[in-house]
């Protein structure tokens, strides 16, 4: 199984990432929290992104495939994997076509998530991120991460003036992929409203329906 997941700033993909990865033991490659992990250690990949990210600007391609050439390159990632942020265009897009083989080229499936812009802002403003685990929270929630105990803090390109540029940053260039995975017949999309439980079951029965075909 390999499965990307697409969608806005907010509409769920690493925590719907998350959940399959539990579920199906497959790898979650989330190269936001890849490079978030580059900038805290300053390796130079994160002195490199890191300006980029704070601007809530694209990564150059370059630096990005090389990232995800490697990490799929890796043996955990033999049976499947499950990507959450990237690809991020369609330079990208055509890029991991090339790193894929043959057979996982043809069973990659886009995992739309949709959900109304006003939706995506309501639950941008003030969402906060486990220091230690990436776990994310909506607004309002207790300062301890329930997962793993971690403190709690907003990203710093969580805040708004980034924010709104990574809306038009996807619509712009990421957006476009549904097109290009739907013409492939590649694109599955999700109504990503409602609890996390509730959009993950039909991720599973998405999923499901697109084996059985
Ligand atoms: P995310 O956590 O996926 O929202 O990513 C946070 C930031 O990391 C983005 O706003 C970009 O600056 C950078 N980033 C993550 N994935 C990519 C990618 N595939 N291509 C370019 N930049 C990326």
């Amino acid at each position: 199984m390999e499965v990307i997941f697409l969608g806005p700033p907010g509409s769920g993909k690493g925590t719907q990432a998350q959940k399959l990865h539990e579920e199906e033991g497959i790898p979650q490659i989330s190269t936001g929290d890849m490079l978030r992990r580059a900038v805290r250690m300053g390796t130079p990949l994160g002195r490199e992104a890191g300006g980029y990210m704070e601007r809530g600007a694209l990564v150059p391609d370059g630096v990005m495939v090389k990232l995800i050439r490697e990490r799929i390159g890796e043996p955990d990632c033999a049976g499947g994997f499950i990507l959450d942020g990237f690809p991020r265009n369609r330079a990208q897009a055509e890029a991991l076509e090339e790193v894929l083989g043959e057979g996982e080229r043809d069973s990659l499936l886009a995992l739309h998530l949709e959900v109304p812009r006003e939706e995506i802002l309501r639950r941008l403003a003030g969402r906060l991120t486990c220091q230690v685990c990436g776990a994310v929270y909506p607004p309002r929630d207790p300062a301890i991460c329930e997962v793993c105990g971690g403190p709690l803090y907003q990203r710093e390109d969580d805040r708004r003036e980034t924010l709104e540029r990574r809306l038009e940053v996807y619509q712009k260039n990421t957006a476009p992929l549904i097109e290009y995975y739907r013409k492939r017949g590649r694109l599955v999309s999700v109504p990503a409203v409602g609890t996390p439980e509730e959009v993950h079951r039909r991720v599973r029965e998405a999923l499901g329906a697109v084996k059985a075909r």
